[in-house]
């Protein structure tokens, strides 16, 4: 079932959203050549605590994974492109890392990943993380009252497929709200005027993430991190959208500058 958001419960999302906006500007920010990647795990930790949210992916036990998922950030490192787990690692000059956090706050959850370069970034690379930011523009861009989910699925992989990525169709966004994950599911490729008409009210985490050159993903032994199945780098960038009956709003928005990416 999808639950349509009021405009006041989407403004609670929005708070939730704007705080999971600060601290991924903040881990940005941190992220450099270097940086041991529990240091980011524990500084978002605090900065949970500090606020009083909850994290949606602590004890979070799908029927993949080992056990349940004990941190606060997905954190994937180069061929790792989602729910990386955390751990010692020290980021080294090119890295590209994405960092994906959800939380709650007074019940109402937000979702939101970015792709960072670490030092210097390769041409490639730094083509790589743009496909997906502009991918997920564009998906923003199709989220309106009268367009399908078909047209925000589609929009993704028209622009997977301008920039010659392949797309996986196993792992996509996904509605929210109360929780992290409700109907409906947002595929990253699909065909215009098709699925469920977009309403104002509907909440959407929308996901674009791509391997260079490949669809297919393996899971390491730790049942979660997931890698492209050739090793090539990838990228992931996400954000928690409402569709109103004006333009589609982007509750988990950060200002721009800063990085050249992400
Ligand atoms: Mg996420
Ligand atoms: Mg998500």
């Amino acid at each position: 079932m999808i639950e349509l958001k009021s405009p006041r419960e989407i403004e609670r999302m929005h708070v939730t959203g704007q705080f999971v906006a600060d601290v991924l500007t903040r881990l940005g920010e941190l992220a450099d050549v270097g940086v041991n990647l529990l240091d980011l795990e524990h500084h978002a930790r605090s900065l949970i605590a500090a606020r009083g949210a909850q994290s949606c992916y602590w004890d979070y036990a799908p029927s993949f994974g080992n056990g349940p998922f004990r941190n606060v950030l997905c954190l994937s490192v180069n061929d790792a492109v989602l729910h990386g787990l955390p751990h010692d690692y020290v980021l080294r000059d090119g890295d590209v890392l994405s960092i994906d956090m959800a939380v709650g706050i007074d019940g109402w959850v937000a979702d939101s990943a970015r792709t960072v370069i670490v030092g210097t970034p390769a041409d490639d690379d730094l083509h790589l993380v743009e496909a997906t930011e502009v991918a997920l523009a564009a998906a923003i861009g199709a989220a309106r009252p009268g367009n399908h989910l078909g047209d925000v699925s589609a929009a993704i992989g028209e622009v997977a497929r301008r920039y010659g990525y392949p797309v996986n169709l196993e792992f996509g966004g996904h509605g929210l709200g109360r929780t992290m994950h409700e109907a409906p599911h947002v595929p990253n490729d699909g065909r215009r005027g098709r699925g469920m008409k977009l309403q104002p009210g509907l909440t959407i985490a929308i996901e674009p993430w791509f391997a260079k050159t490949t669809d297919k993903i393996v899971f390491d032994a730790d049942g979660w991190t997931i890698r492209s199945a050739d090793g090539s780098r990838t990228a992931h960038s996400e954000h928690t959208v409402a569709v109103t009956e004006d333009e589609p709003l982007v509750l988990t928005s950060r200002p721009t500058g800063g990085r050249t990416t992400g």
